[in-house]
């Protein structure tokens, strides 16, 4: 049997090639009901998973890396069709290497407990312990990716988990949680294939002892508002509008392949992707030039043809949020240096790779978060100056510098207000380097020591 097969049903919701339309599977159409049956399922297993040694765990989590590297070109051909990204390039095939690595990553990583004070009449002690069920609601930029990053951690420290992928690409995640399933033991891990109503559910439910979500600010202040109540412990990894400075004297044809992978990546559906750049007046054309050749020259389409690194939009409705903000800009004046229009010659959801000059701070397509690709390219005089917009949103998960004088970056990266900040770079994550952001961008962290911490509650044994 097919994962594909595994995970579809016959009376269940359709879900579409992202590329092409065509229809892919059937979805289960899970309820507020289902949620209720997986949680209490979860709750009542998770204390067998927490008593279960560490190194026990541990093993399973390298067995489950195991079962996806077994499996990882039905799962990437399944993700490339589902969430649109290409099966090539830093995409699809990448996505499920990554799924695997982070698990192994996360088997490897501990958090060793703290002697805090050891004086006479006096030992205390800082130990972390599971949280005990775990919500992971993601979204369906990177669904199977996030959906590891909340998990594997997660189940390290001994918490069961039900997982709510987005309704744009589920069966994808529960092809991987089937995958996980057939390793781990009897209901640690539940998916549940339910719309926003459910994901409302989730948040506003008494017995989470801890929601991990990512997606878009707005949703992210939803959870908090409905989880008030039972005050249950959050993480929030929310929306992004990164801003890159590149500085003056910088040499351009040494960045411009990363200035351009660091907007482009998963074709700009990245939530830590440089969504707005400013480029000193000195090289402002230089720049615009090679982003411009590079946009042009990028292979873009079906996902399963060879050759392919940029995919279409996932949804129909990023596709028109994208084409709203460069028609605006168009139409208050800017100019199109690459694409700047739909490509139905592709399929429904395609755009152009664009890239924006003669566009300024107010402008639509650089103040919101588009989510696609197409770049704006800001001209700034001062460096203070393009410091200051860079801080002025309220998004402040990423940002990037780049220049050649680490000094001179070292200083203004130390001004940008982001929960990570790149110097000749922009987006790379590493699993044992936290990652979350700041102000409308949320908070907590993922990843490495911080991220075992996130799952867990901490406990202080005090000794007289
Ligand atoms: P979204 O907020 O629309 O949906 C995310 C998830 O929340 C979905 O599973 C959805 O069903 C669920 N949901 C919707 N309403 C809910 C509610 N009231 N309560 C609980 N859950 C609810 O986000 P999206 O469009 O899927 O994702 C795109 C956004 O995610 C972008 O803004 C992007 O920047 C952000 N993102 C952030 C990170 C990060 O690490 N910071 C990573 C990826 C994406």
């Amino acid at each position: 049997m097919t994962l594909i097969e595994r995970v579809t049903v016959a009376d269940g919701r359709e879900i579409p090639d992202a590329a092409t339309g065509e229809i892919i599977g059937r979805t289960a159409r899970h309820t507020v009901a289902d949620l209720e049956r997986m949680y209490q399922a979860a709750r009542r297993a998770q204390k067998g998973w927490a008593a279960l040694s560490q190194e026990r765990r541990d093993a399973y989590l390298l067995a489950l890396a195991d079962a996806i590297d077994a499996e990882a070109e039905q799962l990437a051909v399944l993700l490339s069709r589902e969430q649109g990204k290409p099966l090539e390039g830093p995409n699809a095939r990448f996505e499920i290497g990554a799924c695997s690595a982070w698990l192994r990553a996360t088997a490897a990583t501990s958090v060793p407990s703290e002697v805090l004070v050891d004086e006479p009449g006096n030992r205390s002690e800082l130990i972390y312990k599971p949280v005990g069920v775990v919500a992971a609601i993601g979204p369906w930029n990177w669904p199977l990716m996030i959906m590891i990053w909340q998990v594997a951690p997660s189940l390290k420290m001994g918490n069961s988990v039900v997982v709510k992928p987005s309704e744009y690409t589920p069966l994808s995640v529960q092809a991987l949680v089937a995958v996980m399933n057939d390793v781990l033991p009897e209901d640690v891990l539940h998916v549940i294939s339910g719309d926003r109503e459910v994901g409302a559910a989730m948040a506003s439910h008494p017995g989470f002892d801890k929601i991990m979500f990512t997606g878009s600010t707005a949703t992210g202040k939803a959870i908090i508002k409905s989880s008030a109540d039972n005050l249950t412990r959050l993480t929030l990894e929310l929306g992004g509008n990164d801003a890159g400075i590149v500085l003056p004297g910088t040499d351009i044809a040494t960045h411009a392949d990363d200035l351009f992978w660091g907007a482009f990546l998963n074709t700009g559906q990245t939530c830590a992707a440089l969504k707005r750049l400013y480029v000193h007046e000195s090289q402002y054309e230089e720049v615009v030039d090679e982003l411009a050749k590079r946009a042009a020259a990028t292979p873009m389409g079906v996902g399963l043809d060879a050759g392919n690194v940029l995919g279409p939009l996932q949804n129909r409705r990023q596709f028109d949020i994208v084409k709203r903000l460069v028609d605006d800009a168009r139409d208050r004046g800017a100019r199109i240096a690459a694409g700047g229009s739909p490509a139905p010659e592709l399929g429904p959801t395609f755009f152009q790779a664009t890239i924006v000059a003669d566009i300024e701070d107010g402008a639509p397509l650089v103040d919101e978060e588009q989510f696609g690709p197409a770049l704006p390219v800001i001209k700034y005089t001062d460096v203070s100056d393009a410091i200051a917009r860079a801080n002025a949103l309220d998004a402040a998960l990423g940002a990037s510098v780049w220049g050649d004088d680490p000094d001179a970056a070292r200083q203004v990266a130390l001004q940008l207000e982001a929960g990570t900040v790149w110097i000749n770079a922009h987006g790379g994550i590493h699993p044992m380097v936290p990652f979350g952001g700041i102000k409308g961008s949320g908070y907590g962290l993922e990843f490495g020591v911080e991220g075992l911490k996130s799952v867990a509650v901490p406990m202080v044994i005090t000794t007289a």
